[in-house]
């Protein structure tokens, strides 16, 4: 906790003026991180996201927005494996087609930085993490880290990182291999999601739980999570 704290405060020293910084994550229980977003995910509620004035209420509480218009630009980083990327676009086509627009654009550029993530190199970029030298905690499947405006809360930046330093857990793709196996695809669609600006939901069903369980496969996107994207 102290570290990670100690951490943001480094990052906040270093970004541009006016630019402020905040994570969101998806953990394996781990009591550290749900201590840390407890000042961006608390009085979040979708348990009734069906009413509109509820919808409206706590919109804040449900997504960031952007300040740019979709599609957003995505770049991955040289440490993302190339066999993983058919994958990653299953998982963006899911959005997609769920939500029946243009989300995303994949760049051609593949980012090589050894600054880890960067939060100010104006480009969201998914990372494949294999170093301990990042802030993520190892039982942290992953996390999308946003460089907000600070004036208006809106999402200048987004950088997504996948923890495959494999200390608690291993990804599978097809078929777990060990009880602790994460599912890949779900966590890219829990990812992509965060991308999206939208925040955890307490909701047993919605993409957007907060902890993919070892060998579950949470693919489907639910209408409340499309309702949670269309907040405003
Ligand atoms: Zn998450």
């Amino acid at each position: 906790m102290k570290t990670q704290n100690l951490f943001l405060n480094k990052l906040k020293f270093i970004l541009p003026t006016g630019v402020m910084f905040a994570l969101m994550a998806i953990t394996a229980c781990d009591t550290q991180n749900t201590t840390q977003q407890k000042n961006r995910h608390s009085n979040q509620t979708s348990d009734n996201i069906a009413n509109h004035d509820e919808i409206d209420s706590h919109c804040s509480d449900l997504k960031y927005h952007w300040s740019q218009s979709y599609p957003i630009p995505l770049y991955f980083h040289e440490s993302f494996p190339t066999e993983y990327i058919p994958i990653f676009k299953n998982a963006m086509a899911r959005w997609e087609s769920t939500l029946q627009q243009s989300l995303f654009t994949l760049q051609a550029e593949v980012i090589v930085s050894s600054v880890i993530p960067d939060p100010s190199d104006k480009k969201n970029v998914i990372y494949w993490i294999t170093t301990t030298n990042t802030n993520l905690a190892s039982s942290e499947q992953g996390r999308v880290e946003f460089s907000l405006n600070s004036i208006n809360d809106q999402i200048l930046e987004a950088d997504m990182l996948i923890n495959a330093t494999f200390t608690n857990f291993q990804f599978f793709t097809d078929t777990p291999r060990t009880t602790n196996d994460v599912h890949l695809e779900s966590l890219f669609i829990h990812e992509l999601g965060h991308m999206l600006g939208l925040k955890h939901s307490t909701s047993e069903t919605s993409v957007m739980k907060r902890r993919l369980k070892a060998k579950e496969q949470r693919i489907n996107i639910t209408s409340e999570d499309v309702s949670q994207f269309h907040c405003k």
